[in-house]
């Protein structure tokens, strides 16, 4: 075994091999980017080496550098993790010519694998299934127009360089083939500087299904299994199973002895994935062979007990298969759900920011790359690159984590995912965790009526119109805000807040406080009066008494009428002007709208704080010589019917106090001196 490998690669994956790699007394070398000085996987390798800019061409694909970084570490083999390096037959010939072990297959191998045409030719030869289509040299504009009439529309064009969904055109008829194949030709020219394509019959509701195949270097080669990954967005997978739901063992058997002779056929070594395109009647064509572990392994892990990163260490350095193929044996049910920083309803816009707050259904933080845990029959895993306070940057793939679940059977690892789902809460940017959870939910998924157009065909389910906000989730935003005002004014002075302090003290009680959340687009207020013990709060013609029974930093007990709410409530923004709200395993975005603070804040800089429109002073909540932190509240104006909380711009000093309660004021009227703390 190695004593040292360096893992080319970052994010989840350079740390889930790190992982393996610590396990098994294996030194790890981390290389990195600039943008990534301080990211996870640097921090869980044992050695790490900058490689140069953000931009991964001239970081993580510098194949020159990385192989320089593993001579001088004194690694003796290097890990291509997925994407980047991982499919260049170059690098990995480059690696073994500097004498490194490439873990993975022999150039030859990717190289063959690595024209989706040449591919389809060998295959051929080693007769594996393929779909209907066309996969010659010959690339005359006619020829592949005459050649898609004879295969029958609809048909797929796809760049034979091609990946991730790249240049893939379905063509519905010969009128559209054209304008087609010109613009599959320019996304294949841009994305792999080559304009070589195919034509496929494109198969209507087919399914997704991929064999993973291991080979070692003694021609030894079996298959652990399938993995359905047909729930796709733009061709690209979001949750992946094993094994497929619905796979009869014969045809298990038939797929997997297609995957090895598949793999043979190019003298594989190594992990790697056959992908396979199934018609609902079982019917099944290869697609493409992938030369590398996959982002979903971890299903085939759960369902086989195995660690695919050990055998793959353990292959590369010349040990034979650990198992035979009789001794392989399948059990129970995995889902992984990727988890994405993206906006699913802005078409999956990839989303960037700092992961400001994050919680995971892991009861304990982890700083490994992957980390399980087992509660009765069930295993929760999360595979992650990404700590609290991370980055997701525009630099690379938005993928923030995957999250693993097994269970005795199907039905159980759907109820697991559900709940696991539940409990992940993201802050800072967009993720598709809503998303998924419809996903989980929906009829065609809980029923496993799988194929790749699920997502589109059942668009009306998966994107619902918006609901009008639950009274739960606005008073735990309520809640939230009051406790925070409280906090403020506690920390700037000793002089109780009334709309805070719940010890008995009782304004005017025909006063109303108006709290104006905006969901969604639309204003949503709530009109807050204080009562003995707590709250009554008004929304939508309906009364609630509340009161706040627990606040443990951002989580919150409330009591609402009779019943019990329990929550997370995150105040998002610099300014505090977005809540989080997570209760019943839902996630809600408010913004908070406070009209006076805003005003106040643009005012702040002469020291002067203004009544942006005529008002009456209805709470005075700090004293003159008062030092406060930027936030607290300080007066409350009631204005339109309305109350507004004049809040501290900036941290400072009280210095005099203008007006009193009842005091009616004009609009720009200053209404204290307040000086910016210098310090
Ligand atoms: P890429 O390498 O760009 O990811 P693949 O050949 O692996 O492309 O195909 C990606 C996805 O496109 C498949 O998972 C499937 O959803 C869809 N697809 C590919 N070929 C066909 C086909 N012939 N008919 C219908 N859908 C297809």
């Amino acid at each position: 075994m190695f004593t040292k490998i360096l893992i080319a690669n970052r994010g989840e994956i350079a740390c889930r091999v790190a992982a393996t790699a610590r396990r098994m007394g294996v030194k790890t070398v981390a290389v990195y980017s600039e943008a990534d000085a301080r990211a996870k996987h640097v921090a869980v390798c044992d050695e790490a080496v900058c490689i140069g800019p953000a931009s991964a061409k001239e970081s993580y694909l510098r194949a020159d550098k990385i192989i320089a970084v593993a001579l001088a570490t004194g690694a003796q083999a290097i890990h291509p993790g997925y994407g980047f390096l991982s499919e260049n037959a170059q690098f990995a010939q480059a690696c073994v010519d500097a004498g490194l072990v490439f873990i993975g297959p022999p150039a030859s191998a990717i190289q063959a694998m690595g024209s989706k045409s040449a591919a389809k030719s060998l295959m051929e030869k080693a007769e594996v299934p393929l779909v209907p289509g066309y996969h010659g040299d010959d690339q005359d504009a006619d020829l592949l127009h005459q050649q898609a009439d004879k295969i029958a529309y609809p048909v797929l064009l796809k760049a034979s360089a091609g990946g991730g969904g790249k240049g893939m055109r379905i063509v519905e008829n010969s009128a559209d083939f054209k304008a087609a194949l010109a613009s599959c030709k320019r996304e294949a020219i841009s994305s792999f500087g080559d304009d070589k394509v195919l034509v496929e019959k494109y198969l209507t509701r087919p399914r997704h299904i991929e064999i993973q195949v291991f080979a070692d270097s003694f021609g030894e080669c079996v298959y652990l299994f399938e993995r359905d990954c047909s729930v796709q967005r733009r061709h690209q997978k979001v949750l992946e199973e094993a094994p497929a739901p619905g796979m009869p063992e014969e045809r298990r058997k038939a797929m997997g002895e297609a995957a090895v002779a598949a793999a043979k056929a190019v003298g594989y070594v190594g992990a790697g994935t056959v992908e396979f395109i199934a018609n609902q009647d079982g019917s099944f064509y290869f697609m493409e062979m992938n030369t590398r572990l996959q982002v979903e392994h971890p299903v085939t892990e759960m369902i086989t007990g195995l660690d695919l990163v050990e055998w793959q260490l353990r292959v590369a350095s010349g040990e034979a298969l650990p198992l035979k193929q009789d001794q392989l044996k399948l059990s129970g049910h995995a889902i992984e759900a990727r988890i994405y920083a993206e906006n699913p309803n802005k078409g999956f816009l990839p989303s960037i920011g700092t992961l400001r707050h994050l919680r995971t259904p892991l009861a304990r933080e982890f700083e490994i790359g992957s980390a399980t845990q087992q509660s009765g029959d069930t295993i929760v895993r999360i595979d992650s690159g990404v700590r609290e306070g991370d980055a997701i940057s525009p630099f690379y793939d938005p993928m923030i984590a995957k999250l693993i679940v097994w269970a005795p059977d199907r039905r159980q690892a759907l109820a697991a995912m559900t709940n696991a789902l539940a409990q992940y809460q993201i802050v800072g940017l967009a993720s598709n965790i809503t998303f998924l959870q419809r996903l989980i939910a929906s009829k065609p998924f809980a029923t496993a009526d799988l194929d790749t157009g699920l997502i589109e065909r059942h668009h009306d389910t998966l994107f619902p119109s918006a609901q009008p906000v639950d009274i739960a989730v606005l008073a735990l935003a309520t809640a939230a805000l009051l406790a925070a005002e409280r906090t403020a004014s506690d920390a700037s002075d000793r002089h109780s807040n009334p709309w805070t302090d719940t010890s008995g003290w009782r304004l005017n009680s025909n006063l109303q406080r108006q709290l104006t959340f905006v969901d969604d687009g639309k204003s949503t207020p709530i009109a807050v009066m204080y009562q003995s013990g707590g709250w009554l709060l008004e929304h939508a013609q309906h009364f609630s008494r509340m009161a706040l029974l627990q606040q443990n930093g951002n989580d919150y007990t409330i009591s609402l009428e009779d019943r019990e709410v329990r929550g997370t409530v995150v105040r998002d923004a610099a300014d505090g002007s977005l809540f989080q709200i997570f209760t019943g395993g839902h996630q809600t975005t408010l913004g908070y709208v406070d009209p006076l603070a805003h005003a106040g804040e643009s005012e702040a800089e002469g020291g002067r704080l203004t009544a942006p429109m005529p008002g009456k002073i209805v709470a005075v909540l700090v004293a003159q010589g008062d030092k406060v932190k930027k936030g607290a509240p300080l007066l409350i104006m009631e204005a339109m019917k309305m109350e507004h909380t004049i809040a501290a711009p900036a941290d400072g000093l009280v210095e005099e106090l203008l007006y009193t309660v009842g005091d009616q004021v004009a609009e720009a009227a200053q209404l204290l001196a307040f000086t910016l703390d210098a310090s």
